[in-house]
């Protein structure tokens, strides 16, 4: 392994300069993702620009407009905090699905959703929730919809220069309910086979909105509404399942086969349905 030149920026605009001026660098939050793509020697460092002192980067907003989550919010901090578990059920849900506590320490909500895996246990749920990217251009701050942010597995729409600042989310929605299961060999602590995040609006029986986020089956995190859907009723589920399955593209690797996947989310999203609260 060869040396790498660090950067450790303390606040925002330090982080712009940095990455005005060169090309060839990474960003590093908690690391557990980067770290491992450089001992595995899948990536070479040449510049390595450390984000985790810039304080203003660590906080979490609740008010009337909703959830903002600071870019080097931690999976751990997520969880413990109250508008999450009172407001964002399928958040929390992923929250909790995701690695150990040990590893939630250290990963963030942000480096979660820009190292852009297909399989990522937050983002169906910050999808279902309409979660948009509050991101660092250059002078500028641009906000960018997470259903748009991916291109492909591990890339994005960021470009040379840009970083994330924060996730928001809309404020929470009186009847919307939702929630997040995943399937995965050991379920938590280690990376989805399916996952997937589900929210709707129920009025007394009466469904709509539905939003169904897939991870797993698709070279990117997948989300359809599917606003004909207007109750559970077991009509309703089955040609939801035919649906789902004709729309995902799920691939074999070493942690499942492509059969396995598409039986494996009908089921899924099923389950995620009648569980949402
Ligand atoms: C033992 C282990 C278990 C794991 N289990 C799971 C699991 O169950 N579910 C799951 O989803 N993941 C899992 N992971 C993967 C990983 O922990 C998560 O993806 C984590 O949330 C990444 O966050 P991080 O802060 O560590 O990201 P980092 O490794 O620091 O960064 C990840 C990527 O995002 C980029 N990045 C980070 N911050 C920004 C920013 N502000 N702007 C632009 N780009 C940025 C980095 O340059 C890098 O490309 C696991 C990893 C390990 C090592």
């Amino acid at each position: 392994m060869k040396n790498f030149k660090l950067y450790q920026p303390e606040t925002i605009e330090e982080a712009v300069d940095v990455l005005n001026e060169r090309k060839d660098y990474h960003l590093l939050a908690g690391g557990t993702d980067l770290m491992l793509r450089w001992k595995h020697g899948q990536i070479d460092l040449e510049n390595l620009v450390n984000l985790k002192r810039i304080e203003e980067l660590n906080f979490i907003n609740f008010d009337e407009e909703g959830l903002e989550i600071g870019a080097l919010v931690s999976v751990n901090q997520l969880i413990e905090n109250q508008a999450v578990q009172e407001h964002y059920p399928a958040l929390l849900e992923s929250a909790l699905e995701h690695s150990s506590p040990l590893t939630r320490n250290l990963a963030t909500v942000v480096g979660n959703i820009c190292n852009a895996s297909p399989a990522a246990d937050l983002i169906p749920a910050l999808l279902v929730y309409d979660a948009k990217l509050r991101v660092r251009k250059k002078e500028q701050e641009i906000l960018l919809r997470l259903k748009d942010f991916f291109v492909g597995p591990g890339q994005t729409k960021l470009e040379d220069g840009d970083f994330v600042l924060s996730v928001i989310l809309p404020a929470p929605v009186q009847e919307l309910k939702s929630s997040f299961l995943k399937e995965g060999k050991r379920k938590a602590h280690e990376i989805a086979i399916v996952n997937s995040a589900v929210s709707y609006i129920d009025k007394g029986g009466n469904i709509s909105g539905l939003k169904v986020a897939l991870g797993g089956v698709a070279p990117t995190p997948l989300l359809l509404d599917l606003d004909w859907f207007d109750e559970i009723s077991e009509n309703n589920l089955n040609k939801l399942v035919k649906v789902i399955t004709d729309s995902i593209t799920p691939i074999t690797d070493q942690r499942s086969t492509d059969w396995y996947r598409k039986e494996v989310t009908g089921v899924l999203v099923k389950r995620a349905i009648k569980s949402a609260d």
